[in-house]
């Protein structure tokens, strides 16, 4: 690692060995990523927040550490950027919205915690849609981020800013989080890879909650073992969170390095293609199943009937449980109070602070999820969505009694244009048609980038799903498809972002 190029470009497992081993110090490895993100964030917008004394302070700790002689872990002095939803003691901690401008939470979430412990470098909090509701970081109440790739589109959401640090250097890692698609659907049109692992593997405490059934925190970064690392590092049981699974991480390290799908069963979902799918986007998905099958894997048809469902029964349940959760948002705890004159009611302080502080999406949504909750329709749309979803888990229970893998496109097209569907909710939802599912059965799965599309020259993702607890299979299966695709075309991203 001879200069500042190479210092941004390395890899999270590269960057971890060259501070083991001395050969760079971590505040020089923080120092060039503070330095690439003034020099391009500018014009990327990926943080809401840099905290460059706090990620100097932890480089410093690193660096006196291995002085010390103190055994580093693997991701010792690595930076990742955070998304602007966990909380980070001190740190402003907004989720996107005007209603927590200026909050400092008292406390760090379970994630921070684990991040700081384990040595890894929070440079800042990420740009995403207010409260994760969005799939292009346009619901931002503070402006949208753009893709590297091309600035004028967007870079996938919730998740867009931590997507984006990636995919322009300013980052090696990142976190987001998942309620229908948020970390899979940015990783797709960022070409970068991003994990959804199994409901209640990663602690939700300090999270704050769009909708607490679906919403799941997980790792990005460049490449697969990457990923893998940090997935390791955040994951595992927390007494924090009611719903923390009380099992063993799987070993989604050791998978990443075995990198190999001989023998495995993969399985196509046939639902999801077709009518509303760029050609770009499956030419590159067929040649990855020709790429799998080639390698060993045998590939089968699988038919997911209850998935075309998904969207809907996702707009209901996801819309239903945010309008509990935000309730919270009441101008008496946190950020906010608009028209506290001292004469106004509570009732009325909460309304106009309401009013004030939401976004159009968020309002939509509490509305929806209001109505959809209220004593008349409850039956008629959350039970039936609850239903809907119970089908969705027994197809995928179905579908894995035969298949080890499903795969899929993460999303229908590429990055579109900022701006295209701002207006055009229902277009908006369908980026997430072929993520949701997964979301509503708690299982796990990846998205990794296999290509660019030849319409656009803008990158494609392959969208892999495992059983709930074999995360360890998505690393399998995504590292041997980066291993093969990198062989053919070299990564995606070591060339300069062109926009940049
Ligand atoms: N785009 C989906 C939504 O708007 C998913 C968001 C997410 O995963 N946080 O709800």
């Amino acid at each position: 690692m001879r200069n500042v190029t190479d210092l941004i470009r390395s890899t999270a497992a590269q960057t971890a060995n060259a501070i083991a081993s001395g050969e760079v110090s971590a505040v020089e490895v923080a120092q060039a990523h503070l330095d690439r993100i003034g020099a391009v964030d500018e014009k990327v917008h990926a943080f809401l927040h840099v905290d460059t004394e706090g990620a100097l302070e932890a480089a410093r700790a690193v660096d006196a550490k291995r002085a010390a002689g103190e055994e580093l872990g693997p991701l010792a002095g690595v930076p990742l950027a955070l998304k602007d939803v966990f909380t980070t003691k001190g740190i402003p901690t907004t989720a996107g919205s005007k209603m927590l401008e200026g909050w400092r939470p008292p406390y760090d979430a379970t994630l921070t915690r684990r991040l700081k412990e384990a040595g890894v470098v929070i440079l800042g909090k990420t740009n995403m849609d207010e409260f994760a509701m969005g799939s292009s970081t346009e619901n931002s109440a503070y402006g949208p981020t753009g893709n590297p790739w091309d600035l004028s589109r967007i870079p996938g959401g919730s998740g867009g800013g931590s997507a984006a640090a990636l995919a322009a250097y300013e980052a090696p890692l990142a976190i987001g989080t998942d309620t229908g698609g948020s970390i899979r659907q940015p990783g797709a049109v960022t070409g970068t890879v991003g994990v959804k692992p199994t409901y209640g593997s990663v602690s939700r405490y300090g999270l704050i909650a769009f909708s607490s059934s679906l919403d799941q925190g997980g790792p990005c970064a460049r490449t697969v073992l990457d990923a893998a690392l940090l997935h390791e590092a955040i994951a595992g049981w927390d007494p924090m969170d009611s719903t923390s699974i009380n099992a063993p991480v799987p070993a989604v390290v050791a998978a990443a390095r075995q990198a190999d799908v001989k023998g495995m069963r993969v399985g196509v979902v046939t639902e999801f293609g077709g009518e509303g799918y760029q050609a770009g986007v499956m030419q590159r998905f067929h040649e990855s199943v020709e790429l799998l099958r080639s390698l060993g894997a045998e590939i089968v048809e699988i038919s997911c009937p209850s998935f075309t469902y998904a969207l809907p029964a996702y707009y209901l349940i996801a819309p239903s449980e945010c309008s509990s959760n935000l309730a919270r948002f009441d101008a008496m705890r946190y950020g906010l109070r608009v028209g506290d004159n001292g004469e106004r009611s509570a009732e009325e302080v909460t309304a106009l602070t309401r009013e004030a502080g939401f976004g159009p999406e968020v309002k939509r949504r509490i509305m929806l999820g209001t109505y959809a909750l209220s004593s008349g329709y409850y039956d008629a749309y959350y039970g039936s969505a609850q239903k809907v979803r119970t089908l969705i888990t027994r197809d995928f229970d179905r579908a894995f009694a035969d298949v080890d893998v499903l795969i899929s496109p993460t999303t229908p097209t590429t990055a579109f244009p900022i701006g295209e569907r701002a207006d055009d909710p229902m277009a908006m939802y369908l980026a997430d048609l072929c993520t949701i599912p997964s979301n509503l059965a708690g299982n796990a799965a990846m998205s990794v980038p296999c290509g660019l599309a030849p319409e656009d020259n803008l990158p494609v993702g392959l969208q892999i799903i495992a059983p709930a607890l074999a995360d360890d299979r998505l690393y399998r299966v995504g590292a041997a498809v980066e291993a093969a695709l990198n062989d053919k075309w070299g990564h995606p991203l070591l060339e300069e972002a062109p926009a940049l």
